[in-house]
């Protein structure tokens, strides 16, 4: 019987998830090497400092401050450091060496993706960051690999454990943004500057790693269109409520005819007004879970943990041993395919249905009025309804339109609100939000 090979695993980084890649790799040890047909040795942890509390007991020679030392002599390096520098030298640094390389680093796949990428293809290795979307969830490789002989014609993807938690806080208990957000800081769902999450930006970054699997062609960043959740008020998600809506912040990634018939795609990342019995809208707290609507698979949803440093480190694992199986066999390792070059397309070719919050004045023939103008922009409307409201103090009684149009482009849709804006019987446009699953 042949001897089973040793693979050298350098790992970088041991915090929340590295700690558990660490324990995973020392506890499981046997059951890795028979899946991957080698065994996988921890050769180090490199680390800002070996002496700092872990939350995983390790040996303590394992760890080292010589992160470059380290990678040079490694089959595989697995980097969990996160952030730009040294992330983004030690991962070359590895591709260059012929070492495979598992990340989770959204960030810098965002910043420096293609970068990587043409690293990776160059040395001939892998290059694999499942981890990177949607945490545990596996989500990257189905669409790599299972999908690869369907066409994806639209991703959903609820890829923000930190939004996702407070949009369902402000939805479940009535709570205003600041006050979501107050709850989610303590509970930890939430960073002390949170910036990143609750202005879209994190998945955003997700949006273009999705767009790029699943269209075949590299998305970066500023190809994302990006709004936050920080001007949801409590009023549109009780408005969106009682629509029989939940409002969600979506990455969306889709194909689309824009303008001059061209086919491009759109990714963009919003609050979005989900039907309360489309299966995304059933997503709640910080899970994480992606839609994707194929050719011929039809609806699928991936649903599960986005976040946590036990469930992030399963991501990695199968990442890991994937990653070493290939070396075992030997032969060319590819990153990804980007054999498509389907175009960007710009917000104002994405078409979408919307709801259109609005203050009007309780007078005869305001609604046909309003539906005149939506039909001279070429918006249909699909539901319009009115509740009325009497001021105590003034006795003046104003009406609450809320209406939900068909599918119709951004650029009909802007030109629709300013017309309406302009009517003398509008008190105010409460609120413009996306909504899609209708
Ligand atoms: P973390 O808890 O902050 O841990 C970072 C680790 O990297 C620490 O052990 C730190 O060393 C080490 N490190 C940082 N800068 C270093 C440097 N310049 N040189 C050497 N070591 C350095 O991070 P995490 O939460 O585990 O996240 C790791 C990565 O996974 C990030 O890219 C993150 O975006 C991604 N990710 C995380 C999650 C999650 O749930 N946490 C989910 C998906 C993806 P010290 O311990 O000595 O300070």
């Amino acid at each position: 019987m042949t001897e089973m090979r040793t693979l050298k695993v350098a790992l970088l980084g041991c915090g929340n998830v590295g700690a558990q890649v660490a324990r995973i790799l020392l506890e499981d040890a046997d059951a890795l090497a028979a899946r991957a047909g080698a065994r996988l040795q921890l050769s180090g942890i490199a680390v800002r400092n070996v002496n700092s509390k872990r939350d995983v007991e390790l040996p303590q020679e394992l760890f080292t401050t010589d992160a470059e030392t380290l990678v040079k002599d490694a089959d595989l390096v697995i980097e969990l450091m996160g952030g730009i520098e040294p992330a983004r030298t030690l991962i070359l640094t590895a591709l260059r060496n012929g070492a495979c390389v598992v990340t989770g680093n959204k960030a810098l796949l965002a910043q420096d993706g293609p970068t990587l990428y043409e690293a990776a293809d160059k040395a001939g290795v892998q290059l694999s960051y499942e981890a990177a979307v949607a945490g545990a969830i596996p989500i990257l490789r189905p669409i790599r690999d299972s999908l690869s002989g369907d066409r994806i014609t639209r991703v959903l993807g609820i890829v923000n454990g930190t939004t996702n938690f407070i949009l369902d806080q402000m939805d479940s208990t009535g709570a205003q943004f600041a006050d979501a957000l107050a709850e989610a800081q303590r509970l930890g769902y939430a960073e002390a500057d949170p910036t990143a999450d609750v202005e879209g930006y994190d998945a955003a970054a997700k949006a273009a790693i999705l767009a790029s699997l699943s269209f075949h062609t590299r998305f970066a960043l500023e190809n994302v269109h990006c709004e936050g959740i920080s001007a949801v008020t409590a009023s549109d998600i009780a408005a969106a409520k009682d629509a029989g809506f939940v409002i969600k912040l979506l990455a969306i990634a889709e194909k689309l005819t824009g303008s001059h018939g061209k086919e491009g795609v759109s990714v963009r990342v919003h609050p979005t007004l989900l039907p309360r019995e489309h299966p995304l809208a059933a997503v709640r707290g910080a899970f994480n879970a992606v839609f994707i609507e194929a050719e011929n698979a039809g609806e699928l949803m991936f649903y599960g943990q986005g976040a946590g440093g036990t469930p992030t480190a399963s991501a990695v694992m199968g990442d890991l041993v994937s990653a070493a199986r290939r070396l075992v066999l030997g032969g060319p390792q590819r990153t990804e395919t980007t054999t498509g070059h389907v175009p960007a397309l710009p917000i104002e070719a994405a078409t979408t249905s919307y709801y259109i919050g609005l203050d009007v004045a309780d007078q005869p023939g305001v609604l046909a009025r309003i539906a005149q103008l939506f039909a001279e922009h070429g918006v249909s409307i699909e539901i319009m309804r009115q509740t009325i409201h009497r001021d105590a103090e003034s006795n003046v009684e104003s009406a609450e339109l809320r209406i939900v149009t068909h599918r119709a482009s951004e650029a009909a849709l802007a030109a629709t609100v300013e017309a309406v804006k302009g009517l003398d019987v509008i008190n105010s446009v409460t609120s413009v939000l996306r909504v899609e699953g209708v």
